[in-house]
C-alpha cells in the first residue's frame, strides 16, 4: 500500500494538526518551539527568559543565521523543483542564493567581527550550492516547509501543558511509497557527533510531532527522521544523520515544559554565566550584566537580619 497520497493532508481534530503557518497560530504564548526548550536546557536560562519570556530585541546575531535562511531557501528550491519532476539548475539556486543572501545579509545586527566577513560567507553560497548538486538523495518530495502544531501530553495521556509545541518541517519525503523521511537541512562550521543530535530537542521534537501527527506510522521501519548537512569546511562537505524517532524521550519534553513553565512563572532564573561557552554568541551580553531579578530568592537576608 502507498502510504503517501493522503498523509499530509489537514489533520485537523486529530492530536495535532498540520496548518498553512504556524507563524499564525493565535497566540505565540501559547506554543513552545525546539529553539525555546534548546535555551533553556543546553544554553542559558536567562537568555531563554530574555528571548521567549521578556521577547527583548538581540543586539547582535552571528552571520550564520542569515547564511542558514538563504541556504534553507536554496534548498527548498531544489526540492521544490524535484517535486515537479524536473532537474534543479544550478543557476535558479545561485538566484536564489543571491535574492536571499542580499536581504538577510543586510540586517544591521549581524557582528561581522568573529566569524568572516559578508564576502566570505557570500563565497560559501555558491561551493554549497555545487555540493548539493552532487550529493543531495533522490527522495520522493511530498512537501517542503510543513507546518506543525502539537500538544504537550505524556505517554500515560496527561496534558503537560495548556500550551502547544510548534514547528516547520523543511522536508516530509517517502521512498519507495513506504516509509516517510522527514529531513531538516542545517549548514555548519563542524561536523556534530551523533549523539548531540541524538539528544538535541529539535529531533526530539520533530518525533514527537510525527508521533502525534501520524499514529498510522508509529513504526520504525515507516517513519524516521533525518538531518542532511553541510559542513562549511574548505572543501564543503555532506553527512545525512538518521535519529530513530523511537529513543527521542518523549516525556522528558513534556517534564521540561512543566520545569519552564513553573520557572517563568517565578521569575527566578540562573544565568548560566561562568565557562558558558555560548555566552560568546549570545546576543543579549550588556543586558545580561546589567540584569537583576525583580524577585527576592526564598529566604533571601534582609538587612533587618543583620543588625
Ligand atoms: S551572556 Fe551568557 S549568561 Fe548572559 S544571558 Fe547570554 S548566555 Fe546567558
Amino acid at each position: 500500500m502507498n502510504i503517501m497520497p493522503d498523509l499530509l493532508k489537514k489533520t485537523k481534530g486529530r492530536v495535532g494538526e498540520i496548518v498553512d503557518s504556524w507563524r499564525d497560530y493565535p497566540d505565540r504564548n501559547d506554543r513552545f518551539s525546539h529553539s525555546a526548550l534548546n535555551t533553556f536546557v543546553n544554553i542559558c536560562p536567562l537568555q531563554h527568559r530574555f528571548s521567549y519570556i521578556e521577547r527583548r530585541k538581540a543586539k547582535t546575531k552571528g552571520p550564520y543565521l542569515a547564511f542558514g535562511s538563504a541556504m534553507d531557501e536554496v534548498w527548498k528550491t531544489f526540492h521544490d523543483t524535484r517535486a515537479k519532476k524536473e532537474v534543479p539548475k544550478r543557476s535558479d539556486l545561485l538566484t536564489t542564493f543571491a535574492k536571499v543572501w542580499a536581504k538577510e545579509s543586510r540586517d544591521p545586527l549581524i557582528d561581522w567581527s568573529k566569524k568572516g566577513t559578508r564576502e566570505d560567507w557570500a563565497e560559501k553560497g555558491p561551493k554549497v550550492i555545487d555540493k548539493m548538486l552532487d550529493s543531495e538523495p533522490d527522495l520522493e518530495v511530498l512537501d517542503t516547509s510543513v507546518h506543525f502544531v502539537v500538544p504537550i501530553i505524556y505517554s500515560d495521556g496527561t496534558k503537560a501543558s495548556e500550551r502547544y509545541l510548534c514547528g516547520q518541517m523543511d522536508m516530509v519525503a517517502g521512498v519507495k511509497g513506504k516509509r516517510v523521511i522527514v529531513v531538516d537541512l542545517k549548514t555548519s562550521g563542524s561536523r556534530p557527533p551523533q549523539e548531540k543530535l541524538n539528544q538535541d530537542f529539535q529531533s526530539w521534537v520533530y518525533c514527537y510531532a510525527l508521533y502525534c501527527l501520524f499514529p498510522q506510522l508509529r513504526d520504525p521501519d515507516k517513519l524516521s527522521f533525518r538531518y542532511h548537512y553541510y559542513i562549511t569546511t574548505k572543501a564543503i562537505q555532506f553527512h545525512a544523520f538518521d535519529v530513530n524517532p523511537w529513543t527521542a524521550q518523549f516525556d522528558r519534553i513534556c517534564h521540561i515544559v512543566r520545569v519552564m513553565e513553573a520557572q517563568s512563572e517565578s521569575g527566578l532564573v540562573i544565568p548560566r554565566r561562568t565557562g558558558n561557552f555560548f555566552c560568546d554568541g549570545c546576543g543579549y551580553q550588556q543586558a545580561c550584566d546589567d540584569w537583576t531579578p525583580t524577585i527576592p530568592m526564598i529566604g533571601e537576608t534582609t538587612n533587618d537580619d543583620l543588625s
